[in-house]
């Protein structure tokens, strides 16, 4: 956490109205929208300034949460977004370790004054670029040290339900509902703070996961039928979708979330790779079991990065010769690959 002077600079910009920027990933998920309106209800509470922008548009899944609506989408209002980013005094950074990440949104923060809070979890910020930085790779999502900020500014007890969906979206898409990167008591000691604050467990888990529309099922059902390639000899599992495939089952932004893991559930899978044809460029998501490192291997060869056992990548090339590149790199990784998890 933060030296309690650093906490004491983001308190006077909170409490004399100086103009706050919320900002977060590009294609931001679960963990991306839940920290960004859980900083924004926290800081509306404290009666500042607040202004919460996103690079592109989030999935549906995720707009239940309180006030989703009012997030800034810069890929459908730039006017609004840039004024909000020129003008802020401090922008929180939430979700993402480098400014690259924010797509759409890089240019501008780059270019604005206002000073920068990381709050994070991702492998190997890029601190040069953040005035103020909160970093914790061991905590299960960005959600989990926001509740820490949050306490460390003296204001759990403005912890109500509102903020705590937010941050329990965070927490379950984050660790895939209690499935990974969920090691730490400390996970749980947050989540049950959540829970007595009103949160229904059960109703916020169907809110996000039982929302498939027929054809996002159906999607996911063609996907693991005639788009799965299994490399036993590399452990490993693809599945890729080209731009028709999508276009034939009607591709919702979110629809392909969660696909990469079926591919991972088999027993002799370590690795498990989602290849998407999206408009201008191929869209990777990597996730593995155990030791093998997805942020090492999305870093060096498919331009992204992430976790160890989540990551992502991009690649401007024909989906084809993407999947015949990532056969020949993974080729390459066949010892490392080939482990049997206890
Ligand atoms: P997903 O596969 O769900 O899109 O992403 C998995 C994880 O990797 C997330 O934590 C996400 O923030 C991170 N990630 C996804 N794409 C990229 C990328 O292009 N670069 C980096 N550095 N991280 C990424
Ligand atoms: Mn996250």
């Amino acid at each position: 956490m933060l030296e309690k002077q650093q906490l004491e600079e983001i308190q006077n910009y909170i409490e004399n109205g100086k103009k706050i920027a919320i900002t977060t990933h590009t294609n931001p998920d679960g963990d991306a929208i839940g920290s960004s309106l859980a900083v924004y209800h926290y800081l509306k509470t404290k009666g500042a300034n607040v202004k919460a922008v996103v690079p592109n548009k989030f999935p549906g899944f995720l707009k239940w949460l309180p006030n989703s609506n009012e997030l800034i989408i810069f890929e459908k209002d730039a006017k609004k977004a840039k004024k909000v980013l020129e003008e802020a005094d401090l922008i929180f950074c939430l979700d993402y370790n480098a400014l690259l990440r924010t797509g759409a949104v890089t240019n501008d923060l780059k270019e604005s004054k206002g000073k920068k809070v990381l709050i994070d979890h991702h492998i190997s910020p890029e601190v040069e670029d953040f005035d103020y930085v909160i970093s914790d790779v061991n905590s299960s999502s960005t959600g989990e040290i926001v509740y820490e900020f949050i306490a460390a500014m003296g204001d759990e007890d403005l912890i109500k339900k509102t903020i705590s969906e937010c941050l329990y979206t965070c927490i379950i898409t984050d660790t895939g509902s209690f499935s990974h990167s969920c090691n730490n008591v400390k996970t749980y000691e947050i989540t049950a703070k959540l829970i007595a604050n009103g949160v229904d467990a059960r109703k916020s888990h169907g809110l996000i996961y039982d929302t498939f529309s027929e054809s996002r099922l159906r999607l996911l059902g063609f996907a693991i039928n005639d788009r799965m390639l299994v490399w036993d000899d590399l452990k490993t599992a693809l599945i890729y979708l080209t731009k028709d495939d999508l276009v034939k089952y009607k591709y919702k932004v979110g629809d392909t979330e969660g696909v990469v893991n079926f591919a991972l559930s088999m027993d002799k899978v370590n690795m498990a790779v989602l290849v998407t044809e999206k408009d201008k460029k191929i869209r990777l998501s990597f996730r593995s079991k155990g030791s093998f490192s997805v942020n090492d291997l999305a870093r060096k060869h498919f331009n992204g990065g992430g976790h160890r056992n989540a990551a992502g990548g991009n690649m401007a090339k024909p989906i084809m010769e993407v999947i015949d590149e990532i056969k020949s790199v993974v080729k390459n990784y066949k010892n490392q690959l080939n482990y049997e998890i206890k």
